[in-house]
């Protein structure tokens, strides 16, 4: 065939063609298989609690009622299922809308020091409850100001320290500190807790992804915490690192763009 042979140029066209389609046909696919995978990890999730609620009503309607003190405490474990159910939900909501970029970021300038001292007030119960020491450590003066979305930032910092609490250990320190390169904070939170096994780190901000199933589930997690973290600050165009130490601890750690 000649060079200028006009059915030499269109079969190059069409190779590119039948190359853009099957591009398109692989990432159909993917998004497919990912749906499935999304939609069975999710009904699995949301039978656990749903079926411990029911055991239990239904246990109560059988005759547990009539004892006092197994219908309090058979009521107060239907309440808790029901509860970790909520969270789910709202948790399920906030990553899909997270994933499908449905919510847009609304950036503006935030104190993030401020922000972290409310989120501390807003954990002190359950830090006092485990006797968590949770500290906060600064060398910069005053407010410190961040490029940020101010409810979605609030959202980071309460996964990161809850977790470190939740995960930490009983009488265990939780050190959040807020330092400063030239373009940005950095923010790390730190605990003294049992640390993430070295195989688990890389696959902790997946979804449902849980270290110990049992012991984040008693522990009221949803497994989604880290993977609306995760989203919410890639949408920040921030990353974030993790560093850990078997029975000895672990550092999450990120940056944002400063602001005068
Ligand atoms: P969950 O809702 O279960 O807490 P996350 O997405 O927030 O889910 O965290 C995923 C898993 O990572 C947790 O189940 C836990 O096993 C582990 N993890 C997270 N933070 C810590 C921490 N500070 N120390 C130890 N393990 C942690």
């Amino acid at each position: 065939i000649r060079d200028d042979n006009p059915f030499k140029k269109l079969n190059a066209e069409f190779f590119v063609y039948v190359t853009k389609k099957q591009k398109e046909i692989d990432e159909l696919k993917r998004l497919e298989q990912f749906r499935r995978e999304f939609l069975a990890d999710v009904s699995h999730e949301l039978k656990t609690p749903i079926f411990a609620a029911q055991g239990f009503i239904h246990t109560l309607i059988d005759g547990a009622v009539d004892d006092e003190r197994v219908r309090d405490k058979f009521l107060s474990k239907a309440a808790k299922s029901l509860d970790g159910l909520d969270a789910l939900v709202k948790d399920l909501l906030a990553l899909s809308q997270l994933e499908t970029g449905e919510i847009k970021m609304n950036f503006e300038r935030v104190d993030i020091r401020s922000i972290t001292q409310e989120i501390f007030e807003q954990l002190e119960e359950i830090a006092e409850a485990k006797h968590t020491q949770l500290r906060l450590r600064t060398s910069l003066p005053g407010p410190i100001w961040v490029k940020a979305d101010d409810q979605r930032i609030r959202q980071v910092m309460t996964n990161l320290i809850e977790n470190a609490v939740k995960y930490g250990n009983e009488n265990g320190r939780v050190l959040v500190s807020l330092e400063e390169d030239k373009k940005h904070i950095i923010m790390s939170v730190r605990d003294d807790g049992p640390g993430i096994p070295p195989e688990h780190l890389s696959r902790i901000f997946e979804r449902f992804y849980r270290v110990e199933k049992s012991r984040s589930k008693d522990r009221g997690g949803t497994g989604l915490g880290l993977a609306i973290v995760k989203h919410i600050l890639s949408a920040h165009k921030a990353k974030i690192t993790v560093m850990s130490k078997v029975d000895k601890g672990t550092t999450f750690r990120f940056k944002l763009d400063k602001m005068d």
